[in-house]
């Protein structure tokens, strides 16, 4: 099961140099990670569900399975179809739950197993070229799981939940979106009831395109609303990585040198 990830993983700023001695012997590593608080707690409440009879065993291996298997994968689907069907688009707007039965996400039942689930009031919000959704949850982790699978970690981070109501364009353009000030932005918080996910809108150069190739440029960030798709971006694209300026030195020569 995932666990929450209540630390912050931003705004660490760390700048020191690892080069330096430290002038104490280093501990070794513990062979094995020690078990969190939270993982004894969930090994508990499982044991003793299960044993007072509420699910068995059997039912938790399947919902994990299940668990482990979602990921954004229908919620480009759904964008993509509703990008070239206008009478899909018109029923994911007024009713977001009955359109994702069309493409089998079934958000009353979404485990398929009868376990309990995540069904809550799910809204898909069109962003126009004067609008821009973005979603959160300010209190936890609300997601739209079986559109979108798991939330990414930093969409569970109190830094992400706290700053983004309050500075929304700032926040977007630490995520590389800068949006033009004559787009409002619109900032949902996702509650018990209600779940959110953005309709972004169709970008330039993919007249003519089918709905798969559509959905492969519908990103999970895309439909939170902290990306915009764009014809030359999919989510499998190999991202570029930058040298570091600083490379760890050990006894003053590169890591790769030493030993
Ligand atoms: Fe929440």
């Amino acid at each position: 099961m995932q666990q929450p990830h209540d630390h912050d993983h931003g705004d660490h700023g760390h700048e020191h140099d690892h080069g330096h001695d430290h002038g104490h012997d280093h501990r070794a590593a513990p062979m094995v990670e020690e078990i969190t608080d939270f993982e004894v707690l969930e090994i508990a409440v499982r044991e003793l569900a299960i044993e007072k009879g509420l699910f068995t065993a059997e039912d938790h291996r399947v919902f994990t399975e299940w668990a482990e298997q979602i990921g954004p994968a229908a919620g480009s689907r759904l964008v993509a179809k509703a990008w070239v069907d206008p009478a899909f688009k018109a029923r994911v707007l007024s009713d977001a739950v009955a359109a994702c039965a069309e493409i089998g996400v079934d958000w009353k039942e979404p485990t398929g197993s009868g376990t309990p689930s995540d069904y809550m009031n799910l809204r898909v919000l069109e962003d126009t070229p004067t609008l821009h959704h973005v979603i959160v949850c300010t209190l936890c982790s609300c997601y739209p799981r079986p559109l979108l699978g798991h939330s990414p970690y930093w969409y569970r981070s109190p830094n992400y939940r706290r700053r983004l109501v309050r500075w929304p364009r700032q926040v977007l353009t630490e995520f590389g979106l800068n949006l033009p000030s004559n787009v409002e932005i619109r900032v949902e918080d996702s509650n018990q009831k209600c779940r959110f996910m953005v309709l972004p809108l169709r970008p330039a150069g993919t007249d003519g395109w089918t709905e798969q190739r559509l959905a492969e440029i519908v990103t999970r960030d895309v439909m939170i609303g902290v990306a915009l798709p764009r014809a030359d971006r999919k989510s499998d694209d190999v991202r570029p990585v930058h040298k570091a300026r600083r490379p760890v030195e050990h006894a003053g020569q590169p890591v790769a040198a030493a030993q």
